[in-house]
Parts: structure tokens; C-alpha cells; sequence
């Protein structure tokens, strides 16, 4: 922080802010002028890209990538190939954005809602293995801020239920659970986020992982009109490069090449941003110690945690409400957000299964008191101080 500039004449400080470099600039600019500008080879590329990097870490296991143009798109396309359908549940927490309960619905499936471990804010495999009916199809875990959800104990649960498990990885990039890289774990099928604000980026994009040939194969063609051309690649040598057979009503989901572009050159700086997300984390952990407040939990030992989001939730005994705290920090010009509005109380989800706060005692009682501090790799230690004398007036 510049010393010299009163505190109220700081320029602003983003929420959140993309970091993008010439390699990336360099490789969209390559991409406009190629000629091909929606899916192929960049698209391709970057799936096998994301494979390698992931495979890294498992000594090279086969994973199947499937670029589309969201995560959304991904949760979705993983729940449509596994069949989740009318009649069917979904358990998931209601502390997470909405995307991750919407596409039970697009399905026609329903979703059950249910609470977080407060330690962690992750769903909480108690609650899970409690809300499991004859209708319990599947479990879709968020990996929430990027540090990993209790992933042995879902998975055991979902083993002893016969559940498939639907990892939404949307800010878990690069996060490890038990050492593992989350997208390497032995989930159905793990889906990230390259959304603007996420730990990697495209502008709009997402990956769907999988170790299931079958599920990819499915999701391959849902992403693109249900149009299936590989089937006949393989029995008819003689197919024209024109036909196609349309075999479902699928969708529009496909990844650009321009988007790609950019992925190709955010994934091989995934590691280093981490390690930058971390320091950042780790200079507000100590600026911030001794204050009223909760820091955020750690990653356990050996692991580690994305650090997408910094949540910093106001102690119980602290003397200021959490909306007027952010609006002290918006006054000395920091952006920061709530992540997120839990599921409960927004009107559809509410009303659709008649939910109320007193269902989600813990996240409810961290969503009265959270807020996400800004925390992104264009910031510097200098930043993070601002923020946290910021915070600390705001306590006083
Ligand atoms: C961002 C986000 C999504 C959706 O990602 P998109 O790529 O924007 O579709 C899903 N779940 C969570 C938890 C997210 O934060």
C-alpha cells in the first residue's frame, strides 16, 4: 500500500479480477486468424491437456475430458448420462451457488438439500447418509472455496447405497484429497469451472472428467445436438464426411476454440496461481489472527486447497452485523461478495420443498456471518494488508 495516498483515496480493489497473459492473447490472436473459431483442434487440445495434468498424478490413468462452455453444462451432461431422471433425488448441500441444484431439476429429478459440517463448510456425509430415500440416485459434492468435501466418507456412503457421485469441482482446481488431485478420485464423473472469477479461465467454460468411457461417449454427443457420427466412423469406411445421425435431443454445450485458447495457456499456470492463492491466504490467515473472527479451515495435512475463495466468517461475539462490515469495506473502497445466499432461502428452492432456515442450522448460521475477501493472483501481500487493517477497523 502506497503510504503516501490517504486510506480513503486508495483506487479500488476488485473482488476479483482475471489474470491473462500474452501466451494466452498470443494463442486466441492464432486462433481468430486460423479460421476455425468454434470446437477443434484448440478445443482438443485442451482436453488433452487437462488429461495430462490430472493424469500426472495418477501415473497416467485414462481420463476422458469433455470441453463444454460451462460447468453447468458439464453438471448436467454427467447427470443426463448417468440417467437421473423424473422420480429420482439428488442430495446436495444447500451451501453452494445454484447451478449445482438446477440441473437435478432440468432433468426433472429432484434435489435434496441438505446441511454442512461447520468446521469446513462442506457438506456433511452424516446429513447425507441421513437423507437417503429408495428414490437416492446420486450425490453431487462441492469442493467449497477449493478445499476438498470429506470425499472417503461420501464415496463410502455412496458404495453402500449404490449411489453414483457427481463431483461439482468448480472452484477445485488444482485442490488434492488424500493426495489425489480432485478429478482423479473414484467419483462417477468431476466437473470444473472456467468461469471468469475461477481459479483457471476461458471467460464461459467447464470440463467434465470421467474414468467411465461410456459416460464421456454420452456426453460427447449430448453436448452437440445428440449428433453422433462416431458410430459410424467405426462400422462404415465409406460414411461421407457430411452425414451425421441425430440420436437424442441434445444440447449446445460444445467448448470454442477461442475459449480453449485461453484454457490451453490458464492450465499450465494453475500450479504457480495456486501457490500464489495460497501465499495471499496465508498473509490474511496472520493479519487477521486475533481478531473476532473464524479464520478459514486449512486443507488437511499433505493436501491441498485451491483457494478460490477466502471466507472469513465474523465471530459470534464480534460488534458489527456482517452487512454493514461489507458495507465498511465498500466504503474504503474493497470488493467483496457472499458466497453464497445458501439454497434455502431463495424463493424456488424454498417454496418448491418448503425449507426452512431451522433445517440448515450450520450453514445458516455461517451465511448470517461470512463474506469472501477479495483474493485472486493479481493482488500483492500489500493488498491483503489493506484488506485486513480494513477489517480490523471494521472490529473495533
Ligand atoms: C461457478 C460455479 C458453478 C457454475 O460454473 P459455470 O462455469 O459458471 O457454469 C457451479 N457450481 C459452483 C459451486 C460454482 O461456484
Amino acid at each position: 500500500m502506497p503510504a503516501d495516498i490517504p486510506a480513503d483515496r486508495l483506487p479500488f480493489l476488485p473482488f476479483a479480477l482475471p489474470e491473462i497473459g500474452d501466451d494466452e492473447i498470443n494463442e486466441v490472436v492464432d486462433t481468430l486468424k486460423s479460421g476455425w473459431v468454434t470446437t477443434g483442434p484448440k478445443a482438443r487440445r485442451f482436453e488433452g491437456d487437462f488429461a495430462a495434468f490430472l493424469g500426472d498424478a495418477t501415473r497416467g490413468e485414462a481420463l476422458h475430458c469433455v470441453a463444454v462452455n460451462s460447468a453447468t453444462a458439464g453438471l448436467h451432461l454427467a447427470l443426463e448420462a448417468l440417467g437421473i431422471g423424473p422420480g429420482d433425488e439428488v442430495i446436495t448441500t444447500t451451501h453452494t451457488f445454484t447451478a449445482t441444484a438446477e440441473v437435478v431439476r432440468y432433468l426433472g429429478a429432484d434435489v435434496k438439500l441438505v446441511d454442512i459440517d461447520p468446521a469446513t463448510l462442506n457438506i456433511d456425509p452424516a446429513a447425507v447418509e441421513a437423507a437417503i430415500t429408495p428414490r437416492t440416485k446420486a450425490i453431487m459434492p462441492v469442493h467449497y472455496a477449493g478445499l476438498a468435501a470429506d470425499m472417503p466418507a461420501l464415496l463410502s456412503i455412496a458404495r453402500k447405497h449404490g449411489l453414483k457421485v457427481v463431483e461439482d469441482a468448480a472452484h477445485a482446481l488444482p485442490t488434492t484429497c488424500g493426495g489425489k488431485l480432485v478429478g482423479t478420485l473414484d467419483s462417477d464423473a468431476t466437473v470444473f469451472s472456467f468461469y471468469a472469477n475461477k481459479t483457471i479461465t476461458t471467460g464461459e467454460g467447464g470440463m467434465l472428467v470421467t474414468r467411465d468411457a461410456e459416460l464421456a461417449k454420452r456426453a460427447r454427443v449430448m453436448r452437440l445436438h445428440g449428433m453422433n457420427r462416431d458410430a459410424f466412423d467405426r462400422f462404415t469406411a465409406t460414411v461421407p464426411s457430411w452425414y451425421y445421425e441425430v440420436v437424442a435431443p441434445g444440447f449446445k454445450y460444445n467448448l470454442t476454440d477461442i475459449a480453449a485458447a485461453l484454457g490451453i495457456h490458464q492450465l499450465k499456470r494453475a500450479i504457480a496461481f495456486q501457490a500464489q492463492r495460497e501465499e495471499l491466504a496465508a498473509a490474511y490467515d496472520a493479519a487477521l489472527a486475533g481478531l473476532p473472527v473464524i479464520l478459514p479451515p486449512r486443507a488437511a495435512p499433505g493436501d491441498r486447497h485451491a483457494w478460490h475463495l477466502y471466507v472469513l466468517r465474523l465471530a459470534d461475539g464480534a460488534r458489527i452485523e456482517r452487512d454493514r462490515f461489507i458495507e465498511r469495506l465498500f466504503d474504503a473502497g474493497i470488493g467483496c461478495s457472499v458466497h453464497y445466499i445458501p439454497l434455502h432461502l431463495h424463493p424456488y428452492w424454498r417454496d418448491r420443498y418448503a425449507l426452512t432456515p431451522a433445517m440448515f442450522p450450520h450453514s445458516q448460521h455461517a451465511y448470517e456471518r461470512m463474506l469472501s475477501l477479495p483474493l485472486y493472483t493479481r493482488m500483492t501481500v500489500d493488498d491483503v494488508q489493506r484488506v485486513a487493517e480494513t477489517v480490523r477497523s471494521a472490529l473495533r
